[in-house]
């Protein structure tokens, strides 16, 4: 998920700059603490991803049996089989009447979705699953850390945003669990950090007659802003989110997608739809450099945290 610049500034005034009290007689003061902007502040800075992220766009084969049928930069991903097919991810819930066109324009049916899976429950990710649950009939499949926010409605992640709908979940997933269908498996890596039960999504596919490692990839380390060393209600945060790129670095991927596709498709996408082949995604940074990229990322921001404790002490 990614903020605008203004957000950003008045988080980072928010969570660095001052301890002190403020007039309501809460400390706003704290790194990170997101949960203190309130519900219209929150709103404000989602809003986005209800406008100009999650607007309609033509469906197409990315390759072999997965589709995209998600928003301008909001990702959904339609994996088929004979036996029927997954879903990963809903987006925002203004969507589902985009996902349905998709799918329905590309040929398949809604009722023959039997699994709607996530990456992450964030909002701008499974806000449309109770709708689609009903819609379709699937059953909801999600990482056992993130199944009572599904449940709740609620984020209960360290960011603590927009909730959605609460969705019934059908089964309760450990790390590294395999869903098949139709003769399609698909893996699930526990990435925590993000959300507690942030997941990467893996399968092999066939496209022109190779076999192709894909990888969904869940999700970054926790949002920016977030208070990472001693954060209160998630006190392992730091070790949780190390695992998480460690575990995704065991991964092997050809081909890795993500869950707001805008940056990793630009200039592709054209190539993309009328199905050029070697496929343009091949051409990606290398998932292990990519993985060590976004953990550094993620090491430098607790080192700069650390000094800054350290500076106030
Ligand atoms: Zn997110």
């Amino acid at each position: 998920m990614k903020y605008s610049a203004i957000f950003m500034g008045i988080l980072f005034a928010a969570a660095f700059t001052t301890q002190a009290q403020n007039a309501d007689g809460q400390n706003r003061g704290q790194p990170g603490r997101l949960d203190l902007l309130t519900a219209q502040e929150k709103i404000a800075n989602g809003q986005s991803f209800h406008t100009h992220q999650s607007e309609p766009v033509e469906p197409f084969r990315i390759l072999g049996n997965i589709y995209y049928v998600g928003a301008s930069n909001i990702a959904s991903y339609l994996i088929t089989s004979p036996d029927g097919h997954f879903l990963i991810d809903t987006g925002v819930q203004s969507m589902t009447a985009t996902i349905k066109n998709s799918v329905e324009a590309l040929g398949f049916r809604m009722g023959d979705i039997k699994v709607i899976l996530s990456s992450h429950a964030h909002f701008d990710h499974i806000q449309g699953h109770a709708i689609m649950k009903r819609m379709t009939g699937a059953q909801v499949f999600v990482m056992d850390a993130d199944a009572d926010a599904l449940e709740a409605g609620q984020d209960l992640s360290p960011l603590g945003f927009e909730g959605w709908e609460p969705v019934r979940v059908d089964r309760r997933l450990q790390d590294g669990e395999t869903i098949a269908l139709g003769g399609v498996t698909l893996t699930a890596t526990w990435a925590p950090g993000h959300s507690p039960g942030c997941t990467t999504w893996g399968m092999d596919t066939v496209d022109s007659g190779e076999t192709v490692k894909v990888v969904f990839f869940g999700c970054n380390g926790p949002n920016d802003g977030v208070q990472l060393i001693d954060n209160p209600r998630f006190p392992t945060l730091v070790e949780d989110a190390l695992f998480g790129f460690d575990n995704m670095a065991k991964l092997q991927a050809d081909i890795y997608l993500t869950g707001h596709p805008q940056m990793p498709f630009a200039g592709i996408e054209h190539q993309m739809r009328v199905q050029l082949r070697p496929h343009p995604l091949l051409q990606q940074q290398p998932w292990a450099d990519y993985i060590a990229d976004r953990k550094a990322d993620f090491e430098r921001r607790v080192q700069a945290e650390r000094e800054l404790l350290q500076g106030r002490n």
